[in-house]
């Protein structure tokens, strides 16, 4: 990556903390703190890096020009700007004011760029970073892609509260993304907001039950109307909620004509349904053979962009638990559902949670 002259921007500052894996790496730690010394404008330093304590000077873009010690324009949005240069980062560095990038943030090894504290990074640019540069989001941050041009790549992009803090519904997420760790409330498990159910994760059986038989939550409604509108085709929501009750007797009267075995390879058990989130619709039809025909083609290519994947791919079945079902779409909001699919990721292997045949009660 060419790295045209760079401006300092003093919206950042760095971190020196003890962390393992914040801590910037390797030789060009000492270089990096003397050069952002020089740039230092009263910025606060400790002489306590050894301590833990985070320290916090001023920012240290890796600079070819002389234009490192003047303020960093601000736009008509208050933000500070690059101005159209391009930044480099070799260490951590916390955003303490908004950010907008129009050029290009190089992400080095060793580098980290933190979005916490409230703070925004907006890209309209690029975000390039080395194999092991890293993109933090993190308390309260959020990270804005607002241009269709815009590209994150490389490195990885960690996401540590809600999948809501990275918005993406334009621009593309190329990096690989860390997800945050689930978490468990009242028996519902989700990771960066997303609620999971497959057959290693049960929902508990109250979960969902303000929706009657086949009504999915008001914003899968909206996203089916949009898609409608949107498409040639019109796709009809033939199943959405079921109860844990319901299908704790859909089973049922499976097992009773087919057996447990055989009913256990084609339909759910009490609180494994996915159906019971709300969020999740059959549309149209219950073939494989969907997947050819026009609205199913046009379905698998473009139901990103309303919010939905196809929840079930085709050839998943070890991970997902379950054969493709090209009908079966779960609403993830349109900023996830293109992270989803730009990943070419399962839901599971995304959110990086277990799933399989077996059900796990
Ligand atoms: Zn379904």
């Amino acid at each position: 990556m060419k790295i045209k002259p760079t401006m300092a921007v003093l919206a950042l500052t760095v971190l020196l903390c003890g962390c393992s894996d914040r801590t910037a790496g390797g030789s060009s730690t000492a270089q990096s703190v003397s050069s952002a010394q020089t740039a230092s404008q009263g910025a606060e330093q400790s002489s306590s890096e050894k301590s833990g304590a985070p320290t916090v000077i001023a920012p240290n873009f890796q600079s070819t020009s002389e234009t490192s010690e003047t303020s960093a324009p601000v736009t008509s949005e208050g933000m500070s700007a690059s101005s159209g240069g391009n930044m480099e980062v070799t260490e951590e560095y916390a955003l303490s004011e908004d950010l907008y990038v129009d050029g290009i943030l190089t992400i080095k090894d060793g580098g980290t760029v933190v979005v916490g504290n409230g703070k925004t990074l907006y890209v309209s640019g690029a975000v390039e970073m080395s194999d092991n540069g890293k993109l933090i989001i993190e308390d309260g941050g959020k990270l804005v892609m607002d241009a269709d041009s815009a590209e994150i790549n490389g490195g990885s992009v960690t996401v540590n509260t809600d999948f809501d803090s990275l918005s993406c519904e334009m621009g593309t997420v190329n990096s690989r993304i860390i997800p945050p760790e689930r978490k468990v409330t009242d028996g519902v498990t989700t990771v960066g907001g997303i609620v999971i159910a497959n057959k290693a994760i049960k929902l508990p059986p109250e979960f969902g039950s303000h929706l009657s038989l086949d009504e999915v939550e008001p914003e899968v409604n909206a996203a089916l109307d949009e898609m409608n509108s949107m498409s040639e085709h019109q796709y009809i929501n033939v199943s959405g909620y079921r109860s844990y009750y319901d299908q704790q007797a859909i089973f049922q009267n499976y097992c009773d004509i087919y057996g447990y075995d055989e009913a256990d390879t084609f339909s759910s058990q009490a609180g494994h349904s996915e159906h019971q989130t709300g969020l999740t619709m059959d549309l149209d039809a219950f073939e494989e053979s969907y997947a050819d025909t026009p609205e199913g083609q046009w379905l698998a290519e473009n139901c990103w962009r309303f919010g939905f994947i196809i929840r079930y791919p085709k050839g998943k079945d070890d991970i997902t638990g379950y054969t493709y079902e090209p009908w079966h779409v779960r609403y993830l909001g349109k900023s996830t559902a293109k992270l989803v699919y730009d990943s070419g990721l399962t839901l599971e292997e995304f959110l990086n949670v277990e799933g399989g045949k077996t059900v796990i009660d």
